[in-house]
């Protein structure tokens, strides 16, 4: 039925991000027949993978992070680093003969005048008309960094994390590390082994602390099988497998968290694979500190009144996901500035136009972007039959 149909010649699908999510559903797309072009605003593919710091390691295992149509090779280990990472995704591109066009940010969509496709405006004027539209700009995409008093006018050393990239310049240096999110965790233990006097790492909220793998079985897996559980039966579970697998810390600054695992990731909050922070804060070479409150005459001043004097602070305070000026007017996000459907289902009010990447579940996001990749793909084929 559809080898008469020429989707590949006409106007395309628009992918805006050439990150994982991107490269998959073009993937995807383009296994289905259908012409896809990902338009990305660096100038290369997997441009958040390159900017990560350089010790990251996936926390998923190489086989369920895997994007379609293409495995990572067994060299890369179960933990796969980030520059292989980076390699498997400019791999990826060319594998599939993916059309990608770099170096064009986009800064708007719109609904075109007949209501059939969508405009996207581009850096350098461009304007663009695609059958459908596919967001893929990433969870990760704005750093943000909580506006507390006094920050403007401090006189240390300040950054967020994303520009942290080895411990090289904190050796013999006093570092706060701001946030205990898997980033904060990581960074804390790289300032460690990369000989920074002295790590502390403020806390506003206790983290779940789960151990990457047990016995062999990776922490993934078991989100995987719990996912669609309630979320009381896996709080439950969750506190018991922690007693086992996670000492008390309480003694050393880190109690245990009194809500539990799984309401705290439906909140976002997924939980903290340990690699290697609870060694460190054991040893006492991480020291758990209250939260950041404000900053104070070259200070920072922290919620249980205490004031120190860190060589640099290092905000692992998360991302927002910056789609207000890019679809804001179209009534789609919610209130979090999320988008309120997302995957394979659009909303009435913009149909043709997908988010993938705008959920962090427990069980893996890389491998939620390959299922998306795979529903979006089929539902923009399906549709572009429908409408000939
Ligand atoms: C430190 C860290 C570690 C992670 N580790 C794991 C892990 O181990 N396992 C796992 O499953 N997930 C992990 N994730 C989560 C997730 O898999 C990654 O963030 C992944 O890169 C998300 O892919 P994405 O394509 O949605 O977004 P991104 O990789 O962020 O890609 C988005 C792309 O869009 C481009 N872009 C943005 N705005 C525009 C625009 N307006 N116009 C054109 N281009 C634009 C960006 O330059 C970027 O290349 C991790 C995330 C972080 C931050």
């Amino acid at each position: 039925m559809a080898s008469d149909i020429d989707l590949t010649n006409d106007r395309p699908v628009y992918v805006i991000g050439g990150g994982p999510g991107g490269l998959a559903v073009a993937a995807a797309l383009r296994a289905q027949g259908v012409r896809a072009v990902v338009l990305e605003k660096s100038e290369a593919v997997g441009a958040s993978w390159r900017r990560h710091y350089d010790r990251l390691h996936l926390h998923t295992t190489r086989k369920l992070s895997a994007l379609p149509g293409l495995p990572m090779p067994r060299s890369f280990g179960r933990w796969v680093s980030r520059d292989d990472m980076v390699r498997y995704l400019e791999k990826y591109a060319e594998f599939h003969g993916l059309e990608i066009v770099t170096g064009v940010e986009i800064t708007g969509i719109e609904r075109s005048a007949d209501a059939e496709s969508w405009l996207l405006h581009g850096t350098g004027g461009r304007e663009l008309t695609g059958r459908a539209v596919v967001v893929a700009t990433g969870y990760s995409h704005t750093p943000r960094v909580p506006s507390w008093p006094g920050a403007r006018e401090y006189g240390g050393e300040l950054l967020h994390a994303r520009e942290y990239r080895d411990p090289a310049p904190y050796k013999g240096k006093d570092v706060l590390v701001v946030g205990v999110g898997n980033t904060g965790a990581e960074i804390a233990v790289d300032l460690v082994e990369g000989g920074a006097a002295r790590v502390r790492l403020a806390i506003r909220t206790v983290p779940h602390i789960v151990r990457r793998s047990t016995l062999g079985w990776p922490a993934q897996r078991t989100g995987m099988l719990v996912r669609r559980l309630p979320t009381r039966l896996v709080d439950r579970a969750g506190e018991i497998m922690s007693r086992i697998a996670v000492p008390d810390l309480a003694a050393q600054g880190l109690p245990r968290p009194d809500t539990g695992l799984y309401s705290r990731v439906r909140e976002g909050a997924i939980p903290v694979q340990d690699v290697g922070l609870i060694a460190a804060v054991r040893k006492g070479r991480v020291e758990p500190v209250a939260a950041v409150e404000s900053f104070d005459d070259n200070k920072v001043v922290l919620a249980d009144g205490s004031r120190i004097s860190p060589d640099a602070v290092i905000a692992a305070t998360g991302y927002r996901r910056g789609l207000e000026g890019l679809v804001g007017h179209l009534g789609v996000l919610d209130d979090r500035g999320l988008p309120v459907v997302r995957g394979g289902r659009t909303s009435e009010r913009a149909p043709g136009l997908y988010f993938t990447g705008f959920t962090n579940p427990i069980s893996g996001m890389l491998r939620e972007l390959s299922m998306d990749a795979e529903r979006i793909a089929k539902v923009i084929k399906s549709q572009a039959l429908k409408g000939r």
